[in-house]
Order: structure tokens, then C-alpha cells, then sequence
């Protein structure tokens, strides 16, 4: 058994370590200041001229198909990369991805939404949710009914991610209530100027989704992506496209939290002696790192799995699940370490506290994972003696 990385992954991680240590870390004094002051920790051009920069070096579309110009790294690469970046709070991603979903357009459609996705000129959103139907995903009821060669959308979406500042959106709705999520489901790609309109919602975090309305919102028949009828398959396919990468990123943050507690209880003094000679400190850090490892073969087993086209469904929901418990038990113990510090908004570790928190709720709530999980062993679909059997 090889736990070893390759050369090539290894020498992929270490530039992208490089990268993050010279060009991210030294932003985050100034995404810190701008955040407290409401506004956003990176602008699009600054963001562009990082993501150019680290284009100009090879680092596009690390999971885009060579044919589009990526990259075409398997998981274990994106993963990898992934937690390299987790390591900063500053909202950096590299260019050239798109949602996986859009590889299935047609070659219309890719022209106009693939391409201009993966070249960063339009921005996608992917609108499931719904007030009503959220964990239900199947109890969605955003309609559209068909009227000659057009498609009459009508709906509310909700907490949708870039859905303020995208372009278009991948749009789920009923074509045939009848049927519902078992074929009646479809979905749409749908440019702004259709009419459908977005707002922002608060969160606790630093960037918020949007609610988005549709009130007769009218697109061709060509405007479908995939086939009439199939669209909670592709819904299905996106959600899952990548479950190992959200605690592949958590991860990368819980290093660093750690190291950051690490480093202030080998410096606070309390009744004469750094905190880091009390048991009570140490458990925490022995605690942590021992669930960062753990978190870490889960991730990398679940993108082993992908990039060996195994079933890597019972893999991916069991690392997401245990990323997002225990990424919010590591911070919120780094939290702790730091004592009234930690609480205050001059150290990151509050704004790593609130983000980390999301992990817990979207692409599939702790729950939803554990159903999941609980379901696949009780039908025999898994084995709690995992891949190796
Ligand atoms: C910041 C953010 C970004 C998001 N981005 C997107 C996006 O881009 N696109 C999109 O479509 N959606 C997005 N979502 C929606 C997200 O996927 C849903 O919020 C999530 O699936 C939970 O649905 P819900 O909020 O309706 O909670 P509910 O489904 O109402 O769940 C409420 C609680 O009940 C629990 N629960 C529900 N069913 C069960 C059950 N059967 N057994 C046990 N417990 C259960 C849940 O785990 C949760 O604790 C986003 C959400 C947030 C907060």
C-alpha cells in the first residue's frame, strides 16, 4: 500500500504551497481590514490579476479537461491543491473551472456557456434550493410549462451561491408534475436578460448567496440542458461532483488554526508558564491533530476513489460529514486557546469560526450525509469494512 504522493503531485502541491505562502498569505492583514469594514476581502481585478498570475505558470483550470485548456488534474491533485488554498481565509480560487454539469451541453450552448465560463468572461449559479424544498430537494416546484417552441418558467430560488453577480443559471424546475424528480424534472440555462431577478441574502459569513425570482420568465426550447425530463439526475451529478473538495479546503484551514493556537500558547503566560505546558492545552492540539490526519486519508481516500472511477459516493459523504463536525471542533477549541483574543476580530480565527460553520449546511446538511451513509450500509450498498472489503 502506497500512502507516498507522486513526483509530479508533489511538485504541483509545493509550488501551489509556494504560491499561497508569497502572493495570498500577505493579503490577509488587508481582506481582514476591508471585510470589518463591509466590504469585499479581494476585488474582481485583484482576483484577476492573482488568477492571471498564477495562469502565466500553468495553474488554469486545474480540473479542466486539456481540451478546454485545462489542466485535466484528477481529484487527488484538485484535493491536494484544495487544501494548500484552505490554509487562507482570502477568497482565492484559480481561473478556468466550470460546473461540471455544463460538459454536457451541446456544442451551442457550450459556445455560449462553457467556453465564456472557463475563460472567466460569464459567471453560472446553480439554483436547486427552493423556500420549501432544500434537504427535499425532490419537493422542488419552480414550474415550467411549454408553450409552442418556449418554456414559461415560473419560481422562487433560494441561498444560491453567486447568484447576485451571475450571469446565467442553471435553473431547475417541474415539466411534468406527474412524474416529478423521477422524470420530471428539467433544467434550463437561463441568461439574466431573460428576467429573472436576484437578491442578496445576509449570512453570518463574508460573502452571501441570493434569492432569485422567476415570474414568467420565457426561454426556447434549446435553452434545456441535458434532456427533457432528466434534470434532478444532472442536479444529483453536480451536488456530488466534488464532496471531497469542501473539507479538502476545511482542512488546509484546520492546519493553520492549529498552528496559529500552537504558536500563541508557546507565547501566553499564564501563573508563570506558557499555556502549552498545561494538559489542557496540549489535548486540545493532540486532539486536533490527530482528527486533521484522520480528515486528511478520508478526503484523499475519497478522491483516490474518483480518480480510479470507483463508487466513491459512501467515501465522499462520510469525508464531508466528518470535515464539517470536526473542522468546527478544531476551530472553535483554537478559538478557545486563544482565550479573550480569539474572540475578538483583530486575529482571523472568529472569521474562520463563522465560515467553517457553512460546511455543516450546504451540499448536503451533516444529516443528509448521515442518511446517506446509514442508508447505503443498511441496503447493503457499502460495508463498514470500507473500499477494501
Ligand atoms: C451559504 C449557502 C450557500 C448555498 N448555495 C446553494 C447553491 O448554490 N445552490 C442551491 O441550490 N442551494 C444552495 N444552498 C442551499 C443548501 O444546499 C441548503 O440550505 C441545504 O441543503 C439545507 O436545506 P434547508 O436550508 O432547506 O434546510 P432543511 O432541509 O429545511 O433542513 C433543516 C434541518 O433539518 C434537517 N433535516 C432535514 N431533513 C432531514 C431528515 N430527513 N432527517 C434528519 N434531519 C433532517 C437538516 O439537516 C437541517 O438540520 C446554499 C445554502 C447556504 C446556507
Amino acid at each position: 500500500m502506497d500512502f507516498d504522493l507522486s513526483a509530479e503531485e508533489r511538485e504541483i502541491r509545493d509550488w501551489v504551497r509556494t504560491f499561497v505562502r508569497k502572493e495570498i498569505v500577505p493579503l490577509e492583514p488587508q481582506v481582514l481590514e476591508r471585510e470589518r469594514r463591509g466590504e469585499r476581502g479581494l476585488s474582481a481585478e485583484e482576483l484577476k490579476t492573482l488568477q492571471d498570475k498564477a495562469r502565466s505558470s500553468g495553474f488554469f483550470g486545474i480540473q479542466t479537461p486539456e481540451s478546454h485548456g485545462g489542466m485535466g488534474q484528477g481529484a487527488v491533485v484538485a484535493a491536494l491543491i484544495e487544501i494548500e488554498l484552505g490554509r487562507s481565509f482570502v477568497p482565492f480560487r484559480f481561473a478556468g473551472e466550470a460546473d461540471n454539469i455544463l460538459f454536457s451541453a451541446t456544442e451551442e450552448q457550450q459556445e455560449t456557456y462553457l467556453g465564456p465560463t472557463i475563460e472567466g468572461t460569464r459567471r453560472s449559479c446553480f439554483a436547486i434550493t427552493e423556500p420549501g424544498a432544500g434537504s427535499d430537494a425532490r419537493a422542488i416546484r419552480t414550474s415550467a410549462r411549454r408553450e409552442g417552441d418556449e418554456w414559461v418558467i415560473n419560481g422562487e430560488k433560494t441561498f444560491i451561491t453567486g447568484g447576485h453577480e451571475a450571469d446565467f443559471v442553471m435553473v431547475f424546475a417541474v415539466t411534468d408534475k406527474a412524474k416529478g424528480a423521477d422524470g420530471g424534472v428539467t433544467c434550463f440555462l437561463v441568461d439574466r436578460d431573460r428576467g429573472w431577478t436576484s437578491t442578496p441574502i445576509d449570512t453570518m459569513g463574508e460573502w452571501g448567496p441570493a434569492a432569485l425570482v422567476f415570474d414568467d420568465v420565457r426561454v426556447p426550447h434549446s435553452a434545456i440542458l441535458g434532456e427533457e425530463g432528466k434534470g434532478f439526475e444532472l442536479a444529483m451529478r453536480w451536488i456530488g461532483k466534488g464532496r471531497y473538495m469542501l473539507p479538502a479546503r476545511a482542512l488546509g484551514s484546520c492546519e493553520r488554526l492549529v498552528e496559529m493556537g500552537m504558536e500563541w500558547a508557546r507565547n501566553r503566560v499564564t501563573f508563570g508558564e506558557p499555556i502549552a505546558n498545561r494538559q489542557a492545552i496540549q489535548w486540545m492540539v493532540a486532539d486536533s491533530a490527530v482528527e486533521i490526519e484522520a480528515l486528511r486519508w478520508l478526503v484523499l481516500t475519497a478522491a483516490w476513489q474518483v480518480d480510479r472511477g470507483l463508487d466513491s459516493r459512501q467515501s465522499q459523504s462520510m469525508a464531508k460529514l466528518y470535515g464539517g463536525v470536526k473542522a468546527n471542533e478544531i476551530v472553535d477549541r483554537v478559538l478557545q486557546m486563544h482565550g479573550g483574543m480569539g474572540y475578538t476580530r483583530e486575529l482571523p480565527v472568529e472569521r474562520w469560526y463563522r465560515e467553517l460553520r457553512l460546511l455543516r449546511i450546504y451540499e448536503g446538511t451533516d444529516e443528509i450525509q448521515r442518511r446517506t451513509i446509514a442508508r447505503n450500509l443498511l441496503k447493503g450498498h457499502a460495508s463498514v469494512r470500507g473500499h477494501l472489503g
